[in-house]
């Protein structure tokens, strides 16, 4: 009986959904994000609401793109991670504040821009690779990275990924200039090897023996240890510690989107927007990027539930990336990658 309406509500949805989505209009996502990882969810929208949704994926360039198509950009919406990227999005003068009640009253504070500039879907945290044979210890702060007892023991992707750099930034953001270069000196001294590689890279030389611990963001490690057979025994092999500042939480990032300033069908990107803030589209969204949902009432993925209760350092992102030049260029200075 199940089967048979779920069979029938599928139908209709075959037979309605392209009369829905000329009638609804559409919208023209540029997403940083693959297509493939995405399209589940914007089925999901296209279902729910009859707008039918156009992806432009690339790895690179798409800010370029916007700001050269000028007033005729297709582009609605750009969906991207970190804050850095969402920054460098607005600082190229490609987007225009979003204006919805709705996101404004789902998204906390700490996750969105200054008067609606862009808006967080998805977080992911800065956490710590250890070796499950070599590392007893189950706590840490980022600090720590910079102790002696880790010589050679550190293994790291470059300091300049904007992974490490908004880390780096939200470390500055805390400590300032002279802290911060003092610290990044720390860990340079404690890295078993040049910094090179991915998050996953991180893994697979602590399984090797060639590190004890390092850096990596929180969906990978779930992803190796899930989805991806032939890296399972880099997971196997190490734990996940939800590092935290002294005094503070563990460092987050996001996904996120910004409007763009040209948007054609801007009420249908707000749309979309705010759909993405949903309860179902969070608990999709989180779940198949292995990512921490931003409403709190979402429940995460149980992989990713079982590092430990996060507890997201409070430093307003907007702030954090205020810093990442000065972060950037300490990177340089200590030599950190060299
Ligand atoms: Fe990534």
């Amino acid at each position: 009986m199940l089967n048979r309406s779920l069979a029938l509500s599928a139908l209709c949805a075959v037979l309605l959904a392209p009369g829905l989505a000329s009638a609804q209009g559409e919208v023209n996502v540029y997403s940083y994000r693959e297509q493939k990882l995405l399209q589940p969810l914007l089925d999901a929208f296209t279902k729910d609401t009859g707008v039918k949704v156009n992806v432009i994926s690339a790895s690179s360039g798409l800010e370029q793109r916007i700001k050269t198509e000028g007033t005729n950009s297709p582009a609605d919406m750009l969906l991207t991670v970190d804050v850095a990227r969402l920054q460098d999005a607005i600082d190229a003068g490609i987007t225009q504040p979003i204006q919805s009640s709705v996101l404004e009253k789902a998204v906390p504070k700490a996750y969105h821009g200054p008067d609606g500039a862009w808006y967080g879907i998805s977080m992911r945290a800065r956490v710590v690779y250890a070796s499950k044979e070599r590392v007893k210890q189950d706590a840490i702060t980022y600090d720590e990275l910079a102790d002696p007892k880790w010589k050679g023991k550190i293994c790291i992707r470059s300091g300049q990924h904007m992974y490490n750099n908004a880390l780096f930034a939200a470390y500055h953001a805390k400590h300032g200039e002279a802290k911060t270069e003092e610290w990044l000196k720390g860990i340079k001294a404690n890295l078993a090897q040049k910094p090179s590689g991915g998050d996953r890279e991180v893994a697979r030389d602590i399984a090797a023996g060639k590190c004890d611990i390092g850096l990596g963001n929180t969906y990978y490690w779930a992803l190796m240890n899930d989805k991806e057979a032939d890296k399972k025994a880099w997971a196997d092999a190490t734990k996940v510690i939800l590092p935290t500042f002294v005094g503070g939480g563990t460092h987050v990032n996001l996904s996120g989107v910004v409007l763009a300033k040209h948007a054609p069908n801007k009420a249908n990107a707000v749309k979309l927007m705010e759909w993405l803030v949903g309860e179902k589209a969070q608990h999709l969204y989180a779940d198949m990027n292995y990512e921490y949902p931003l409403l709190s009432e979402v429940k995460i993925n149980p992989t990713i539930a079982g590092y430990g209760a996060l507890k997201p350092d409070a430093l307003p992102l907007a702030e954090v990336a205020k810093h990442k030049k000065a972060a950037a260029n300490l990177v340089d200075k200590v030599g950190f990658d060299n």
